[in-house]
């Protein structure tokens, strides 16, 4: 549930949002910014659902397919 306490600082703020683990169906609690999952949260299944965090930085290699 997100307290809406002005639209600017949850641009900055991390939020504890819910998502539905794939591979279990659970419900996580993980950390976002902006809609992107902060850090590397760990499901109880094993499941990792990877940080998002946008690259900012020019020497980020793209993700190699
Ligand atoms: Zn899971």
């Amino acid at each position: 549930m997100a307290i809406m306490d002005g639209c600017e600082a949850k641009h900055k703020t991390p939020v504890l949002e819910e998502r539905v683990c794939p591979m279990c169906g659970e419900t996580v609690e993980l950390f976002t910014r902006r809609g992107r999952v902060l850090e590397d949260t760990v499901c109880d299944c094993g499941y990792i659902f990877k940080a998002e965090e946008q690259l900012s930085a020019p020497q980020a290699k793209k993700k190699e397919a």
